[in-house]
């Protein structure tokens, strides 16, 4: 698997004129050789795969990265560099992983290249999910959900959001998680309003929505899900906005289709939510791309012009958050297929109660 993204790199450097692709991002560097450590670059050449490395991981890179030549790198990096790319013209490299002293190192080291831009390559190879990768963010979805309804059968009024977040991790990890795919959003009652609402010291109190927002690492990838739950009757208005965005999830995911671009696919949920009058309170887009990383392209956004494939993996994830009052957010994720998608995510959607 790894020999076809390689060639595939190989295509795309000879699409764009380059001779090497110099990279430094985890992801991308697992992706292509399997090796599992920081403090890594790969230099990809039409001839050569080098991974260069330090003493520490010497052992390791040469048992994980197959097909790959093992360089040391000792303080050295500018020296390795410039023997390797000797007579090499164009470098691309990663403007939006590498560190400015990264950088500074790397063009004394390529006085004589000219370097580019070349972080859209493994962007968009990594975009459409491979079977094998699929399967495992499958897995990596299924145990998502287990862990949430173990973990909303414990939730009991007094509890505070940061217990809760603590148990969701645990939950993942006795099921095989190897950790958090990003920090969880536990986030009750008027704190619900903050998308992004990292888990506090907040006692959950009765009466108040509660938005989970969490996701496994498992065999390197990722998995993200959130419901929101009510602790104790609703009143009109939660069940309402509950409503509005349980219907413009659900539009959207009968909507999506290869060949619609992020943008079509965002403003099917966008309208719903706006004609019910509460527009201005769905700040965000309604989805991203999920693999090795968290966040990755392509999105459902109000700018995103990219049309959507087969076998990308997409969260659908629309909300509405009212400052001081409160927020909903109803998040699956997706695998898109010939004709629509298949909804990985199989938590309920019901206005859990929790009493
Ligand atoms: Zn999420
Ligand atoms: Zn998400």
């Amino acid at each position: 698997m790894k020999k076809i993204r390689i060639a595939k790199v190989r295509q795309k450097l000879e699409e764009k004129g380059y001779d090497a692709l110099l990279i430094k991002s985890l992801p991308n560097i697992y992706y292509l050789s399997g090796f599992t450590s920081e403090d890594a670059w790969l230099l990809l050449t039409f001839h050569n795969n080098y991974l260069l490395t330090d003493f520490r991981y010497l052992e390791q890179a040469a048992g994980e990265a197959k097909g790959f030549e093992i360089v040391r790198v000792d303080n050295n990096l500018e020296e390795v560099l410039a023997k390797l790319t000797l007579n090499l013209k164009i470098i691309g490299i990663e403007e939006d992983v590498i560190t400015w002293a990264e950088y500074r190192k790397i063009i004394k080291a390529l006085e004589n290249q000219t370097l580019a831009d070349a972080s859209a390559i493994l962007k968009e190879l990594r975009q459409v999910k491979e079977p094998a990768e699929i399967e495992t963010i499958r897995q990596a979805v299924r145990i998502t959900d287990e862990a949430l309804a173990e973990v909303l059968g414990n939730i009991r009024v007094g509890h505070k959001e940061e217990e809760i977040a603590l148990n969701l991790e645990l939950a993942l990890r006795r099921r095989g998680a190897s950790g958090k795919s990003f920090e969880f959003i536990v986030a009750s009652g008027k704190r619900s309003s903050l998308p992004h609402g990292t888990a506090s010291g907040k006692r959950l109190e009765r009466g108040e929505l509660l938005t989970l927002d969490f996701g496994a690492k498992y065999q390197w990838y990722c998995s993200d899900l959130t419901r929101t739950v009510i602790l104790g009757k609703p009143e009109p208005k939660q069940q309402e906005i509950y409503n509005i965005v349980l219907e413009a999830q659900l539009a959207a995911l009968a909507a999506i289709k290869p060949g619609m671009s992020g943008q079509e696919v965002d403003a099917v949920a966008r309208e719903i939510i706006k004609n019910y009058g509460y527009g201005e309170y769905f700040g965000h887009g309604l989805g991203h791309s999920v693999g090795l990383e968290i966040h990755e392209s392509p999105r459902f956004s109000i700018t995103e012009k990219q049309i959507i494939e087969p076998g990308m993996i997409m969260t659908v994830e629309p909300g509405i958050y009212i400052p001081g009052w409160g927020g909903v957010r109803i998040e699956d994720m997706v695998l898109v297929t010939k004709n629509g998608v298949e909804v990985l995510t199989q938590a309920s959607k019901q206005f859990i109660i929790i009493d």
